[in-house]
């Protein structure tokens, strides 16, 4: 049978490096939430692995709950077209809400999640994301916590997937063109 690793042609950020950098991000983040109790809001499926791996790093009182959410096109081209498949559990007013994502690329799935969840009126509002593919920008989203700026290839693995699989690769690859069946142009 053939393995899900004969599919990476190479390994962009290995295990080591991806665990030092969210023990990094995990201490920023508490030296940023000093004397709150934040709730961090992981986006479904994609940031569920960095998520658990971040806040054991997070030496801060805190809260987690989870959003997931399904782009309308079935594309890859992010349309910014989304909609909420399992909304929040609890009521973020007055709040200080991190946001968790593991990439992003256009940066149209998480700017219309954070109008959407500002609506709420969150005391705060902030974006860690462990990827970020800021040559495919369109709508620019602050990041305030960022793992590592990485360049415009298709990556799976530690939570990322292509067609729900590769999620649990526990390093970050770039998947060969023959699965995607994309050419590196696009
Ligand atoms: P956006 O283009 O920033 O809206 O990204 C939308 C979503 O596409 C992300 O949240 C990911 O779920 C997915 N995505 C973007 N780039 C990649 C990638 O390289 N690998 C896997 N998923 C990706
Ligand atoms: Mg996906």
């Amino acid at each position: 049978m053939k393995t899900l690793t004969e599919d990476i042609v190479e390994v962009l950020i290995t295990e080591e490096v991806i665990q030092k950098r969210v023990a990094e991000l995990g201490t920023e983040i508490t030296e940023k939430y000093q004397n709150s109790k934040p709730l961090l809001v992981g986006v479904l499926k994609g940031s569920a692995l960095f998520l658990a791996d971040l806040v054991r790093h997070v030496a801060l009182p805190l809260e987690i709950d989870f959003i997931a959410i399904q782009s309308y096109t079935g594309s890859r081209q992010s349309s910014g077209a989304v909609r909420i498949t399992k909304d929040l559990d609890g009521i973020i007013e007055g709040r200080d809400v991190l946001l968790v994502e593991a990439i992003v690329d256009t940066g149209m799935t998480i700017g219309y999640l954070r109008r959407n969840l500002e609506a709420r009126q969150p005391r705060s509002i902030r974006l860690c994301a462990l990827l970020d593919k800021g040559a495919r920008r369109i709508l620019q989203v602050p990041i305030s916590f960022r793992g590592f700026e990485i360049p415009d290839r298709f990556v799976v693995g530690y939570g990322l997937d292509f067609r729900q699989l590769y999620r649990n690769l526990p390093y970050i690859g770039v998947l060969s063109d023959e699965v995607t069946g994309l050419s590196h142009g696009r």
